[in-house]
């Protein structure tokens, strides 16, 4: 499968080179020259099949010519090695959990996917693929955890001092082997710049093999095709084969796989992005322009994007035509009030202890119901376990919260981190001299 960039049609990339490039130089977005179709037949009896296997079947329909077939499936088992279950809560509402992964939040599918892709495709060379990455709190966790241990690769991770809980902190700093964190004295926009820099550096691109761990990376978008897939299949093996996805949005790289999913065969009745007080797509979808904004932090931080960088690829899914976006996609906003007010009752009516994500996923679940009364399984997505963000949550409701094993380890492990300034020199110097 060869790729363009949403900005130059007539451009083609491998697949490789997509994944190392993260990003055309005309500054598009990569996406696949054609969509590929499943067989209806695979769709019609997906409820036979488990989430490695549908998982398989989607990454190859995609990238059969670019590794072997067995090498894919040893990528995948090692990859997506947890589950993404879904859990009624009602007859007729049901949440798609997306955290079960060692970072507890989705992004593990993509952070995953992309490690060992890079690390089968760097094989050959035998220099160090140095992956820099700067995180507001989640993404880091995932492309840490996703990139430990994984050979020929090291990860370097910037985050702003003081901005990201105490779970996801832990999760940057106590890993050791592969994975180095850097604290900087500054804000999540100071880190993106200093990483940004670092690309752009011809004496630094001279001395080590940099890429980058983007969320806009090509080999993230893929693997979150799969779970859409297996949640319809869930709902299959229950007998319903009519859903409503919706999904909790920030820089709309998960609907868009799910919109992806859409494309390639699989039915779904509708999406609806569910966003916090960034509303940019909200606001476009109504007016049919689209107005970016500075970000404004809210309860749900990994969802405070002002100019979503994967919208542009969902435009190109829907061919630029608004009318057939509105078709497909409903879109609902969100106040913290209202976020807060959703956790406490999920708790209180259904026992769900919800972060404050998936309390606007939920929130656009039910709006959606009301609007569209009718028989079809609403599932909505719960992208991070509630225990990163203790505070979003209610103290009465966080006490509730059965931590998973793995946060109870964190405590005690060793934290290793350097301490930086907002000064690139300081940063490139490390870098240097620290091969
Ligand atoms: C990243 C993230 C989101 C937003 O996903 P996008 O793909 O950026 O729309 C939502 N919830 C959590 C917990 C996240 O980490």
């Amino acid at each position: 499968m060869k790729f363009y960039s949403t900005n130059n049609k007539a451009l083609r990339v491998s697949f490789k080179d997509a994944v190392f490039n993260s990003l055309p130089a005309d500054k598009g977005l990569y996406m696949p020259l054609e969509i590929p179709q499943l067989d209806p037949y695979f769709i019609k009896n997906i409820q036979q099949y488990s989430l490695q296997e549908i998982a398989f079947t989607i990454a190859q329909a995609f990238i059969e010519d670019d590794i072997p077939a067995d090498v894919l499936r040893n990528i995948i088992a090692d990859a997506i090695n947890f589950d993404a279950p879904v859990k009624f809560l009602s007859s007729d509402t049901a949440v798609l959990e997306l955290f079960h992964g060692p970072s507890y939040a989705f992004k593990d599918f993509g952070a995953r996917f992309m490690s060992r892709v890079m690390a089968f495709f760097s094989g050959a060379d035998d220099k160090l693929l140095d992956v820099l990455v700067a995180t507001s709190g989640d993404t880091g966790g995932a492309v840490a955890l996703g990139f430990l241990g994984v050979a020929g690769t090291r990860v370097t991770i910037l985050y702003p001092k003081g901005k990201v809980s105490d779970i996801q902190e832990l999760q940057l700093t106590t890993n050791g082997q592969n994975i180095r964190a850097i604290e900087i004295d500054g804000t999540f926009d100071d880190c993106q710049a200093l990483v940004k820099r670092a690309f752009n550096d011809p004496e630094l691109n001279e001395q080590l093999r940099l890429t980058s761990a983007n969320s806009i990376n090509i080999a993230r978008l893929i693997p979150q095709t799969f779970y859409y897939f297996y949640a319809y299949a869930q709902l299959k093996a229950q007998g319903s084969d009519r859903v409503v996805f919706t999904v909790p949005s920030g820089n709309f790289g998960n609907i868009g796989a799910g919109l992806l999913a859409f494309k390639m065969g699989l039915p779904v009745e509708q999406f609806v992005a569910a966003t916090n007080a960034n509303d940019t797509v909200p606001r476009f979808i109504k007016s049919g322009k689209y107005e970016p904004k500075p970000s404004v932090q809210t309860l749900a931080n990994a969802m405070d994007v002002g100019d979503p960088s994967n919208w542009v690829r969902i435009q190109d899914l829907f061919d630029y035509n608004l009318d057939n976006l509105k078709g497909m996609i409903t879109t609902y906003t969100y106040t913290d009030k209202e976020t807060r007010a959703a956790m406490e009752q999920l708790h209180h009516t259904y026992h769900y202890v919800a972060c404050p994500h998936t309390a606007i996923a939920w929130l656009g679940s039910q709006a959606y119901r009301g609007e569209h009364p009718g028989s079809y399984g609403s599932v909505f997505l719960s992208t991070a376990h509630p225990c990163k963000f203790p505070d979003a949550i209610s103290e009465q409701v966080f006490s509730k919260i059965k931590l998973p094993l793995g946060v109870e380890q964190l405590h005690n492990k060793d934290k290793v981190v350097e301490a930086f300034p907002v000064d690139y020199a300081v940063f490139k110097n490390y870098l240097i001299t620290h091969k």
